[in-house]
């Protein structure tokens, strides 16, 4: 089997009823199998609409969605809504019965006809998930984390072939995500598991996908690897949902003695570096933000306010005066 006939979105278009703005347009896209996919968009922009067209929850207006070349049947036409081959995760984690034990909430979705099996593909998902010494707990006690994790066990125990992610971490501490995200990634490479998640956090995106895919007003403008859309993004769009980033416009660019045609300026936190032993000092240090191993820099001059990196910490104070050294910067018309 070829990677593109995997699962496929072929000029996909879907309005909602009595919406006069489509929630995606005309999208086509080929997702590669044993791949995480991310899908990045501002609130609104169709993630996940797209979502619920891949898995067959919603019937696309025109187009095809196509999983291994056959047509994937909409809520009207199939009982149970949502393809055999695929499940998805949300961030609410209601299917969960919060008095029963974390064993019984996973090993309940399998067949009884074989017990022996039944324990021991339930205890291989709780190990996958690292929730193994949770399993005799109650699921009312477990935390925001911790329930995500069994979700994602519910979802993972029937072997789908595509596991759908809609903003599951949401509600996941910062400290506890990264972890989730690795085993994510470990089980993806262990099992051959497609993942395709939809997220808004630039870190979990950058860190966890083989493909970025970014939507804007329901339709794809611009998709690759994560590292060629952070570092040569094609739109300001793309650029300001991966990083928090200056945006410039062309006069204040000529001030930071950037002379371009463009309308915009983009420069990263990291593509401009405070220096102290420069004598053209013409910029004040506004705000220093900590942020462990580095600092970011508010720094000002005139109207421009610039957030700098600065590697190392304490060496410079409020009100300071530095020189700011821009080393890459990016030109946007869109
Ligand atoms: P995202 O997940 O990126 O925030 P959605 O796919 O939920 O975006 O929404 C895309 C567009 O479709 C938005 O304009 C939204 O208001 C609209 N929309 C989403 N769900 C519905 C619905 N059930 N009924 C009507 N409009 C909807
Ligand atoms: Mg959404």
């Amino acid at each position: 089997m070829s990677d593109t006939s995997f699962l496929q979105a072929l000029a996909v278009s879907k309005t909602y009823p009595g919406e006069r703005v489509a929630g995606v347009k005309r999208i086509s896209l080929n997702i590669k199998p044993q791949k995480i996919t991310a899908i990045i968009g501002e609130s609104g922009s169709g993630k996940s609409t797209l979502l619920r067209l891949l898995y067959g929850l919603l019937s696309p207006d025109d187009g095809r969605v196509l999983f291994k070349g056959e047509r994937i049947w909409g809520p009207e036409e199939k009982l149970i809504p949502g393809h055999d081959a695929m499940k998805m995760v949300t961030q609410d984690t209601d299917g969960l019965n919060l008095y029963a034990k974390v064993w019984d909430n996973i090993a309940v979705l399998m067949p009884n006809t074989d017990v022996s099996a039944k324990e021991e593909r339930t205890s291989q998902v709780l190990q996958q998930l690292n929730i193994l010494k949770l399993a005799s707990k109650q699921a009312f006690f477990l935390s925001g984390g911790e329930k995500q994790r069994v979700a994602i066990a519910r979802a993972l125990i029937t072997r789908p072939e595509v596991l759908l992610l809609d903003e599951p971490f949401n509600q996941v501490d910062t400290s506890f995500r990264e972890g989730l995200q690795q085993d994510i990634r470990q089980i993806v490479h262990d099992t051959g598991l497609t993942v395709i998640m939809v997220s808004h956090d630039p870190a979990e995106v950058l860190s966890m996908a083989d493909e970025l895919i970014v939507l804007k007003d329901g339709e794809i403008i611009e998709a690759g690897h994560p590292k060629t859309l952070y570092q040569a993004p094609q739109n300001l769009y793309t650029a300001k949902l991966l990083t928090n980033c200056n945006v410039l416009s062309q006069a204040n660019a000529a001030l930071c003695g950037i002379s371009t045609k463009a309308a915009d300026v983009v420069i990263y936190p990291e593509w401009a570096a405070p220096t102290g032993s420069w004598t053209r000092k013409d910029w004040t240090v506004k705000q220093v933000l900590f942020k462990g191993n580095h600092e970011d820099l508010l720094v000002n001059k005139g109207d421009i306010t610039l957030r700098v990196l600065n590697d190392e910490p304490d060496k410079y104070k409020l009100g300071d005066k530095v020189h700011i050294k821009i080393n890459k910067y990016l030109a946007f018309d869109n």
